[in-house]
């Protein structure tokens, strides 16, 4: 099938984008990478009355440092952070997680701010800009506003936004030094199953502070298993403390059953991404002590 038939805009500015889409009303939408948007248009799922391209915005396709934080336009494709050095260097998660998004065709086109918006509950990025408490910057007819990405999702694809707004850009604090990430997946990069990702820092005493854990695929937006990852802080990182915090995860789990997978197998598979990425969180601490 073909896109039905649909307006076409290509602004040069976000005020312009904007301009846009209030014209709309709400019936246009935004046309970043195109990989999630153009085949839900040739299957006539959506039938917006207008697209508005905003790869002419060379603004949105920037990465920036601001003091701390690291700030990547919501253009900004999947190859950039691939290949990019500051966000490997600030941003390791990001250039790593990005490898099992997809193929090359996909990661040359994709954009940070479309997989953002998109909102699929197994994505890897709204996953890992969930564990580095990323916050969105985003522009609409009333003005900019700050989202948090733990506020950014209200269900499965469906997002805080505005239909008139433009996100336009992500903001990372500073990352924390360590992450370690595992997925289950029916095929080599193709959508998880299961996604789990740990980041945390260790002192000189080889005490863990500041442990992040976040799961994708297990309920209808990605999530933070805050609970097991207070149960870590202070801890080394032991089997046993390992073993407590995979059993504290299950507590923020309710997955869904779809075709990759059933709810129940998804439930099972919680606690051995959990036990997986904690212990290579531990692992990738003293790799790097015993290199020195
Ligand atoms: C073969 C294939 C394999 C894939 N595998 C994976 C995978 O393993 N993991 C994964 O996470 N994803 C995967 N994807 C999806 C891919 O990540 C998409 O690129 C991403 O979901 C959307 O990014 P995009 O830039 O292409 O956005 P688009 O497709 O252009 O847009 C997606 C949605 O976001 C909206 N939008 C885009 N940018 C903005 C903005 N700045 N402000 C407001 N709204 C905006 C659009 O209107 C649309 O609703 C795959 C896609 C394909 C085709």
């Amino acid at each position: 099938m073909k896109a039905a038939a649909f307006d076409y805009h290509r602004p040069a500015s976000v005020s312009e984008a904007v301009s846009y889409l209030d014209q709309y009303g709400g019936t246009a939408r935004v046309l970043a990478g195109g990989q999630s948007l153009v085949p839900m248009l040739n299957m006539r799922l959506w039938r917006p009355a207008a697209l508005i391209d905003i790869n002419a915005i060379e603004e949105l396709g920037q990465v920036r440092l601001d003091g701390d934080s690291t700030v990547l336009g919501a253009l900004v494709r999947y190859a950039q952070i691939e290949r990019g050095p500051v966000v490997a260097e600030r941003l390791p998660l990001l250039a790593y997680i990005v490898r099992h998004i997809g193929d090359r065709q996909v990661r040359n086109r994709g954009t940070i701010g479309g997989s953002l918006v998109q909102g699929d509950p197994t994505g890897e990025m709204p996953l890992a800009c969930l564990v580095l408490d990323a916050v969105v910057h985003v522009t609409g007819p009333a003005g900019t506003r700050e989202i948090p990405l733990a506020d950014l999702y209200e269900g499965s694809y469906a997002t805080a936004l505005d239909l008139e707004e433009l996100l336009t850009e992500i903001i990372f604090p500073r990352s924390p030094q360590y992450f370690a990430f595992a997925e289950c997946c029916r095929r080599h990069n193709d959508f998880a199953v299961v996604s789990a990702v740990a980041t945390g820092d260790r002192g000189p005493d080889g005490r863990w502070c500041d442990v992040r854990l976040a799961l994708g695929g297990v309920a209808d937006t990605p999530v933070r298993a805050e609970r097991a990852a207070e149960l870590l802080s202070g801890t080394e990182l032991s089997d046993a403390d390992i073993r407590d915090a995979a059993e504290a995860a299950m507590q923020v789990v309710d997955p869904p059953s779809d075709v990759r997978a059933s709810a129940e197998y998804r439930r099972h598979l919680v606690p051995v991404y959990v036990e997986k990425v904690l212990t290579g969180l531990r692992a990738a601490a003293t790799d790097e002590r015993e290199q020195r």
